[in-house]
């Protein structure tokens, strides 16, 4: 067993090798980023520090979308196939004048990483930015991956959203709701951030945002809308207005009345927690249900103001996305850090929206290592028991993943690792009655059957 030290206070050892036969060749960038692949080296996948070679069996091709990342001031951690030994390299074995650094995958949406890439860190490494790092590598001409896939709908594929489409779009939109300024801001999310989301709403497809709010009573590691005195970037800037309850309803309205199936969803990026806007948000909901009962209206949020979110119910919310990292108090208060609410409050949201019939959905954060590990399992696993949940939405955790394991056991001890697929099919087996998936579903598919399991065979 060795043990290594990637970044203070996380060990690392190497986990079992059960398939020696069919390892994954491991891949590497060089300072001006170029990636290449390192034969006589398997890439390693990491879970809390446990290392583990990757192989025709914990890897697969990265799906389309998948984008590669260099992991600056870090070094990769390989396995050496003819030493049998996990080394840590700082320059190119095939060029030792060559300085080398991690490479990791950020895969595409609908699926969820069950290693992150292996390596260490420079002391005073600056953060990695707010992404998911997944372990990758080269096998039979192609990248592949450590991902599980979840949902395979296509609704954010890169390949069904041609630019010029959405140009078109957005200029139709432009002469339908010239004074809106919520459609306003939703071009910036679709053409500057190139938001799937964003992109949906100007293509008249499946599901479009709905941002309002410009504040939050969290203050998540990993806010994707506002960072502060992190050394981290956030990835977009929030909204800076409240839109008023026309605006909302005219954008919803120009997506449902449209859309086959349609979902317009509060709290959808850019923006803070839907319940800070429930001033415009619940008048919202009433013109666009005097309208139409068409369309599937739902909220994501931290789900933190049961008072709030039962007045959304009682307007005419159809379905409720509530984000959580972890099912133990520490550790969720570890990444949320709430601010004026605790995690009972969550829970009565959740019971609430259950007895109303809500279709209820949890953003369930993934890090592989803190997610299946003994003690955030049996917590997740209780939750399910006392909830009557409707669908588990699996999605990568978009931060730092040692500085997050990091966080988490400075909160609470977390147990051994079992397997991020162990986890997700013993869910799976034993909730076969709650949905697996990666995206907010349309009322029309609410009872339709978990088919995880039948995925993971077929792929
Ligand atoms: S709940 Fe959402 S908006 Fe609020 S801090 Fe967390 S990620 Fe940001």
């Amino acid at each position: 067993m060795q043990r290594l030290y990637p970044a203070p206070n996380l060990q690392c050892k190497l986990m079992n090798i059960s398939d020696k036969t069919s390892f994954i060749t491991a891949i590497a960038a060089n300072p001006k980023g170029k990636i290449f692949d390192l034969p006589g080296y398997a890439s390693v996948g990491m879970s809390a520090g446990m290392l583990k070679p990757l192989t025709t069996q914990n890897a697969a091709p990265a799906p389309y979308g998948t984008e590669l990342m260099l992991l600056p001031e870090r070094k990769p951690i390989f396995y050496n196939l003819s030493t049998n030994k996990i080394e840590t390299l700082t320059f190119n074995p095939f060029n030792m004048a060559e300085k080398i650094y991690p490479v990791a995958a950020f895969n595409s949406p609908g699926h969820i990483i069950s290693y992150t890439c292996a390596y260490t860190e420079k002391n005073n490494a600056i953060p990695l930015p707010l992404f998911s790092y997944g372990a990758a590598g080269w096998h039979n001409n192609q990248f592949v991956s450590a991902v599980i896939p979840i949902d395979l709908e296509k609704r954010q594929d890169l390949r069904l959203m041609p630019i010029e489409k959405v140009i078109k779009g957005v200029k139709n939109l432009r002469k339908k709701l010239p004074n809106n300024r919520l459609r306003k801001h939703l071009e910036k999310c679709a053409l500057e951030y190139g938001c799937p989301a964003g992109k949906n709403l100007f293509l008249k497809r499946y599901e479009a945002p709905l941002p309002t709010s410009v504040t939050c009573n969290a203050k998540c590691l990993g806010c994707l809308s506002l960072q502060k005195n992190s050394g981290i970037r956030s990835s977009q800037d929030r909204i800076t207005f409240k839109p008023s309850p026309a605006e909302i309803a005219e954008i919803a309205l120009e997506h449902i009345l449209i859309v086959k199936k349609s979902i317009v969803s509060f709290g959808q990026g850019r923006e803070g927690d839907p319940i800070y806007a429930a001033d415009v948000i619940e008048p919202a909901i009433k013109i666009i249900r005097k309208k139409t009962t068409q369309g599937t209206i739902n909220v994501n949020t931290n789900a933190s103001k049961p008072e709030i979110l039962t007045k959304f119910f009682d307007a005419g919310i159809d379905s409720i996305r509530v984000s959580i990292n972890s099912f133990r108090k520490s550790c969720y208060n570890a990444y949320f850090r709430p601010q004026n609410y605790t995690f009972q409050q969550i829970m009565q949201t959740i019971d609430i929206a259950c007895q109303k019939g809500v279709f209820v959905s949890i953003n369930y954060l993934n890090c592989p290592g803190f997610t299946d590990s003994a003690k955030e399992a049996e917590a997740f696993i209780n939750f399910l028991k006392n909830n009557k949940i409707n669908r588990i939405q699996w999605r990568n955790l978009n931060y730092d993943p040692i500085r997050y394991i990091n966080a988490m056991n400075t909160a609470e001890n977390s147990g051994t690792p079992y397997g991020v697929k162990n986890h997700l099919k013993n869910i799976a087996k034993t909730f076969p009655n709650i949905q697996f998936g990666y995206f907010n579903p349309p009322k029309e598919d609410f009872k339709k059957p978990n088919m995880f399991l039948s995925l993971i065979r077929e792929n």
